[in-house]
């Protein structure tokens, strides 16, 4: 299992190289400081810049605002119903 994540030039001191390693993060959710532990980063190798990855940030706010969870219905028909096939016998 090989992992492709490409490293980032930091863009804090811009010689040093950013890979992704888990990190613990910390955000407020309203006056709740929240904690997520293995969540993916960017951390420069020669000045120590951390940014969260922007997608599992996406993520999260989705996890954690409550409306955006909410489940789009695909407007789909009905299937129709199809009379099974009658075998009519010819007449002869
Ligand atoms: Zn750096």
């Amino acid at each position: 299992m090989t992992e492709q994540h490409p490293a980032r030039s930091c863009p804090n001191c811009h010689g040093g190289r950013k890979h992704l390693r888990p990190a613990t993060l910390m955000t407020w959710l309203g006056d709740e400081l929240i904690t997520v532990p293995d969540f993916p980063a960017w951390v420069c190798d020669l000045c120590g810049h951390r940014t969260y990855d922007g997608e599992a940030l996406a993520q999260l706010s989705m996890l954690l605002n409550p409306e955006a969870g909410t489940p789009i219905q695909p407007m789909t028909p009905p299937p129709e119903k199809t009379p099974p096939a009658t075998t009519q016998p010819s007449a002869q």
